[in-house]
């Protein structure tokens, strides 16, 4: 008998796209309306002002119609220009991208390339902005890629006394898992994108910026992603060009459900979620990539040599109708990254451990089975005894 046996069966795992509830899923369906119209317009305030507490920005973010990737190449766009010397913090596939974006826009490029698998030190980082003295900072506030957080507020602490550039952060996969406190901490550029914790479909993505950062915008021509000409409009509900209306409607509904359940107690679920991943795996006798610094998005396990990733990946999905996903770049096959980013519950990371399990036994691991579950499902109860 399949377990996954019911063609409705299939589980996301992956960090992004995550599973979309009804409701929200709904809301999208709903007839396209229009974008110049009052009622759109207020629609497009109304989610800009639902997402501004969960940045943390003086101001509600612009709205673009693009994936998460067309939010970083906004912000590079809008706040630098040609030959700005940028420092970026590569640990991971979307540090790199930081690279490759301000590389394409001619500026001077200082990388900080860091082991995958490891956070930033902010003294390694402190340093380097002294000796270079860079126009900007990019960073990720989560690598996706590892499985890395960053403690932003400790990083910001130790940096700013002495660096006054712009601070630009993809907190594309932070953000709904961990706070964001963009002005408290002090950053200027805080990019984000629907299909990650917000449980929206993938196509609309946002950018929030502060006062410094727009004292140095538009020094070089860009045309769609204009991240000022944006906000200018979208203040009074108008987009510059045709927005994504009918993921803005879904967006709105999601909204409304994380501020309803609210954020404290989204990011404690996303923290015992990762906990229990963590202390799951290593029950089965698996390490992980990171051995600090976990993000509370997901978690990247490392496999054994006798365990490919890509076979251990698609037969999780075959047989067990489980979608996991696998390493990028050069940990192809070395890890698999358990993601609960999004609308999850403790139920459906029991679930992933369970279907981990079978798999792993399936293809020949030997540890005691069951193991996982149980200490991931010990691990949620102590952890949620307090609640
Ligand atoms: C998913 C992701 C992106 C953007 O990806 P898109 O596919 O363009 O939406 C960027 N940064 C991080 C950290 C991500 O997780």
């Amino acid at each position: 008998m399949s377990l996954k046996n019911l063609p409705y069966s299939t589980r996301l795992y992956c960090p992004g796209p995550t599973p979309i509830p009804m409701d929200i899923a709904k809301a999208s369906m709903q007839p396209t309306v229009y974008h110049r119209t009052p009622e759109f317009q207020a629609t497009l305030i109304e989610c800009r002002k639902l997402l501004q507490p969960l940045i943390g920005s003086k101001k509600p973010p612009v709205l673009i119609a693009s994936s998460g990737t067309g939010a970083m190449e906004a912000a590079v766009a809008t706040f630098t220009a040609p030959g700005d010397k940028v420092v970026f913090v590569n640990g991971g596939k979307f540090g790199e991208r930081w690279g490759e974006i301000n590389k394409v826009y001619n500026n001077q490029l200082v990388e900080i390339k860091i082991p995958w698998g490891e956070a930033i030190q902010p003294e390694l980082l402190a340093e380097t902005l002294e000796k270079e003295k860079p126009d900007a900072l990019f960073l990720q506030a989560n690598e996706t890629s590892t499985g890395v957080a960053v403690d932003l507020m400790k990083l910001m602490k130790e940096i700013r006394p002495s660096f006054q550039g712009i601070v630009c952060v993809d907190a594309i996969s932070s953000l709904v898992a961990h706070p964001m406190k963009m002005s408290e901490w002090d950053i200027d550029i805080v990019v984000g994108g629907s299909q990650k914790g917000f449980g929206v479909p993938p196509g609309l993505s946002f950018a929030a910026f502060s006062e410094k950062a727009y004292a140095r915008a538009n020094r070089r021509d860009s045309y769609y992603f204009d991240i000022i000409r944006e906000y200018e409009g979208q203040e009074s509900g108008v987009s510059a060009w045709t927005p994504a209306v009918s993921l803005i409607f879904a967006m709105n509904e999601a909204l409304k459900k994380i501020h309803e359940i609210g954020l404290e107690k989204l990011f404690e679920l996303h923290r015992i979620a990762a906990n229990s991943v963590r202390e799951g795996a290593r029950a089965a006798g698996l390490d992980l990539l990171a051995e600090r610094d976990y993000s509370h998005a997901l978690t990247s396990i490392r496999l054994p040599p006798s365990i490919d990733g890509n076979a251990l990946k698609s037969h999780l999905q075959k047989k067990y109708g489980c979608l996991f996903a696998g390493g990028q770049g050069m940990l192809s096959g070395k890890i698999l990254r358990f993601s609960h980013l999004g609308f999850f519950d403790l139920l459906d990371v029991v679930s992933g451990l369970s279907a981990l399990e079978f798999a792993l036994q399936d293809l020949g691991w030997e540890f005691s089975f069951g193991a996982a579950t149980v200490t991931g499902m010990k691990t949620i109860q102590s952890l949620s005894a307090s609640n």
